[in-house]
């Protein structure tokens, strides 16, 4: 408690609090000692009291975050000191005193910047009702030109309708912009997702998935992480579309991406080179991890029966190639390695996971 009271204390808010609150305490004091001031009565204290405690309260609110969003306390400091600023006016004499009330205008401008347009008519609203019940209250307590007093309020009132109509402009134009702001960044992630994304599986694509290789070989280059890859291609794919059609074809090249991304862990890779060709990029893994993940692939895809038609069902497969980085070969040296692999699988009979040199 005593830690954060000091922590406060040091703050520069809290500097900027108590001078903003002691410089205004002595312009009261001294407007009163020059006999500028009208005697305040007690009620007026009791509101000049109300709003110093606010003050001070708002300044302690913000040193805690998350317990307030930022609005609520934007909302809670314009009508604060607008309040305050009112209150201080009505015990000013003129001109002084019309001076002041101008300052409360700014106040609902910036909520008007920053908040919604019902909050800007609520901070309008109850200055005018601080002002209307500190002038009525001085009405009561001390002698005043009562004619005076009321077309004053009157000024003021059509000042803060002028500036709620002038605010409510200012929000519908924030709003606009609000809305047109969201609906590009809409669009820009659309966008940077088309760019690394295949369309059909949802996978990365090729561009994207070689600059995580690059990535992935700086980290591994500076002694970090290294990975492995996985080289898939689908056995007899041709064969697929042309028994099952392309629909079905596009249909099991789906299928085998989602089966690729289960087996792989959150922070592995899997992208679609192009056709049937798949690569997985294993972070932090080796031949061994990889020759698992590329077995649970495998035995997903023999799960997969196509079929039946005219000459029966036919299974599914795919072969795969792997390699792992070597620090500091290139990349083209490792994927052209899991592609040797893969073709050692291929040639080998399909169906097969060959692990690269
Ligand atoms: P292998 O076992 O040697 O890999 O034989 P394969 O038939 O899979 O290989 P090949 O390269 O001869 O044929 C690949 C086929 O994949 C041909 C092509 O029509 C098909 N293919 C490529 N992209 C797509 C696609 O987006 N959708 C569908 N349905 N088929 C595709
Ligand atoms: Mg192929
Ligand atoms: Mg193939």
């Amino acid at each position: 408690m005593l830690a954060a009271l000091v922590d406060f204390a040091r703050s520069y808010k809290a500097v900027m609090a108590l001078a903003a609150l002691s410089g205004y305490l002595m312009i009261c004091l001294a407007l009163g000692c020059y006999g500028l001031a009208r005697p305040p009565g007690a009620p007026i204290y009791l509101l000049l009291g109300t709003w110093v405690v606010g003050v001070v309260g708002l300044v302690v609110v913000r040193d805690r975050p998350g317990r307030f969003d930022a609005g609520t306390l934007t909302l809670a400091k314009a009508l604060w000191v607008n309040l305050g600023l009112v209150v201080a006016a009505s015990l000013l004499p003129m001109p002084v005193r019309l001076m002041l009330l101008f300052v409360p205008l700014f106040g609902v401008l910036y909520t008007a910047l920053h908040l919604r347009r019902r909050h800007v008519r609520l901070v309008a609203g109850a200055t005018w009702l601080a002002y209307a019940v500190a002038s009525a209250l001085l009405a009561l307590s001390v002698d005043v030109d009562l004619a005076m007093e009321a077309m004053l309020l009157g000024f003021f009132t059509f000042l803060l309708f002028a500036m709620v109509y002038m605010a409510g402009e200012v929000t519908a134009l924030r709003a606009a912009f609000t809305r047109r702001r969201e609906r590009l960044n809409d669009a820009l992630a659309r966008l940077s997702d088309l760019a690394m994304r295949d369309e059909l599986t949802g996978l990365y694509n090729r561009r994207y998935i070689m600059e995580v290789l690059s990535q992935q070989k700086a980290l591994a280059d500076r002694g970090h992480v290294g990975f492995a890859l996985c080289y898939c291609d689908l056995d007899n794919f041709k064969l697929v579309n042309d028994r099952f059609g392309h629909a079905r074809g596009d249909e099991v090249l789906k299928q085998f991406a989602e089966i690729a991304q289960s087996v792989v862990r959150t922070m592995d890779y899997v992208a679609r080179l192009g056709g049937e060709e798949f690569i997985l990029v294993l972070v932090g893994a080796d031949h061994k991890e990889a020759l698992n993940v590329a077995s649970r692939l495998a035995q997903r895809c023999r799960d997969i029966v196509l079929g039946p038609d005219s000459d029966g069902t036919m299974h599914f497969s795919v072969s795969t190639g792997i390699a792992s980085y070597r620090v500091e070969e290139r990349l083209e040296d490792v994927i052209q390695r899991a592609d040797s692999a893969l073709y050692r699988a291929k040639t080998g009979g399909r169906d097969q996971i060959v692990v690269g040199p």
